[in-house]
């Protein structure tokens, strides 16, 4: 949206409230009944019958949550050693929740920033990637998340490359030469191959970054997703996904691809056999109904993909430092108590997704820990880099030792359990047993990731 967003722009047509009573939809969760949205409405206000949250009965909801995650995953909480390797902060796409991304033109050779105002954002070559995923695998990690900005120099292959440089208005196809940027990014597909480093399984290209691979051609997502499949994709994060309903994408996405078209690519991923994740961003301009919305076209997603959407990953809203919050359309992100019906309703609601996450970068340690008594099981990974959050001005750490995991996890009377990305293969750790390392990845021999208490900077 090239304007200011206006009160019109929020006036949407789908509102929070039904006329569902919070008890009935409570006693379908309490049955195991298949909720509606007007249910997940019920739940997630607390009831059009009363103002704001209700205290007592949002509790009434998250025990109903923590006992439907008891009888379905039982007392484990997994996570997995992972790396995150972001290839580059270019973007124009200008998502106005993000700052992540620095305007792709500060990227181009001879760019040169206003006085005093320091160079921002980064951009890896494939030999870069590579390197750092090399030694994140020696040291135990076993996934690579990648989730890049949608640099205009990112063509999917050499093929798409001539494709793009002989397109008649490379502009309005969002593409720039990479040799006019400082930095090449090569290909997805070089980057996915320098990534793919001794058996680490590489999870990455968004649905967003799909369709980036195939602007410009009338390629199917099928074709996309199966040349990244043979460079080495394994599973694809279902991020971009924000809120999965138009009149919400209009406001804070308007340059993304709209909500058929995520559906679309990740339907396509699924079946040329890669597995998925699914997210909801939410606690920006959204309602209750709006994110009731969202889970109900999960919830269809994963009916037609076949169960193929291992965890569903609830991301609340960092505010700090983005458009939205800067131009005053919000004034800050979720309360803890919008936190915990979002992720006690996923849980309820989302009834054919084995796993909920909960996000220590966005909760925070305790209010991560709060989650997994409010509905979820699964605690991310250690991230040994993590750019996008800490960029947004999230505050809550770059780096999750096993041992801070064992000692967190046992602290709420859980069993901690190292877990692969796509959850088939599972250690469940002794917290007698000390030291605590990654032992399912390739070169995971059970050797602590960092010493204790060495954080990791952004490459490390
Ligand atoms: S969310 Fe992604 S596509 Fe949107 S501006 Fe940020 S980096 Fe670019």
């Amino acid at each position: 949206m090239d304007r200011p967003v206006t009160d019109d722009d929020l006036a949407f047509a789908h509102a929070p409230e039904t006329d569902q009573p919070f008890e009935n939809a409570l006693e379908k969760a309490r049955a195991g009944e298949r909720l509606s949205v007007e249910d997940a409405v019920a739940l997630l206000t607390t009831g059009s019958d009363v103002e704001g949250i209700d205290r007592r009965r949002k509790e009434r909801v998250l025990e109903t949550a923590d006992r439907r995650r008891a009888e379905v995953v039982g007392e484990e909480v997994t996570f997995v050693a992972n790396l995150n390797n972001n290839v580059t902060t270019a973007c124009n796409v200008g998502c106005l929740f993000c700052n992540f991304k620095d305007a792709a033109h500060t990227f181009e050779e001879g760019y040169e920033a206003d006085p005093g105002v320091e160079a921002a954002g980064f951009t890896k070559t494939p030999a870069e990637s590579r390197e750092i995923v090399s030694d994140a695998v020696a040291r135990g990690i076993y996934e690579v998340t990648s989730v890049s900005g949608l640099h205009p120099g990112f063509a999917l292959d050499a093929e798409h490359l001539e494709i793009l440089r002989a397109h008649e208005e490379p502009k309005a196809v969002n593409f720039v030469p990479p040799e006019r940027y400082a930095v090449d990014p090569g290909t997805y597909v070089e980057q996915l191959e320098a990534m793919a480093v001794d058996g680490v399984h590489v999870h990455s290209m968004t649905p967003e970054e799909a369709y980036h691979a195939r602007r410009g051609t009338d390629w199917s997502y099928e074709e996309v997703y199966s040349r990244l499949q043979d460079a080495g994709l394994d599973t694809v994060p279902g991020t971009a996904a924000e809120i999965l309903v138009d009149e919400v994408r209009d406001v804070i996405c308007p340059g993304k691809i709209d909500t058929q078209g995520w559906l679309e690519a990740m339907e396509a991923a699924a079946d040329v056999g890669l597995g998925l994740t699914a997210t909801i961003m939410y606690g920006h301009v959204e309602n209750e109904r709006h994110r009731a919305m969202h889970l109900a076209r999960v919830r269809d997603l994963q009916e037609r993909v076949d169960g193929a959407i291992t965890e569903f990953v609830p991301l609340s809203f960092i505010h700090q430092n983005t458009p939205l919050y800067e131009h005053d359309v919000v004034s800050g992100g979720a309360s803890q108590a919008e936190d915990e019906l979002l992720i006690a309703v996923s849980r309820l609601f989302l009834d054919n997704v084995e796993h909920v996450q909960s996000s220590w970068v966005k909760y925070g340690d305790a209010g991560g820990l709060k989650m997994l008594n409010c509905g979820a099981d699964d605690y991310m990974g250690t991230i040994l880099s993590e750019e996008i959050t800490t960029r947004a001005g999230g505050e809550h750490g770059e780096f999750r030792s096993f041992a801070e995991y064992v000692e967190m996890i046992t602290s709420i009377g859980r069993i901690p359990v190292e877990r692969s990305t796509d959850y088939e293969q599972r250690r469940v750790i002794d917290p007698d047993d000390p030291p605590f390392g990654p032992r399912l990845g390739p070169k995971a021999d059970g050797t602590p990731l960092l010493e204790s208490g060495a954080r990791a900077t952004a490459d490390d």
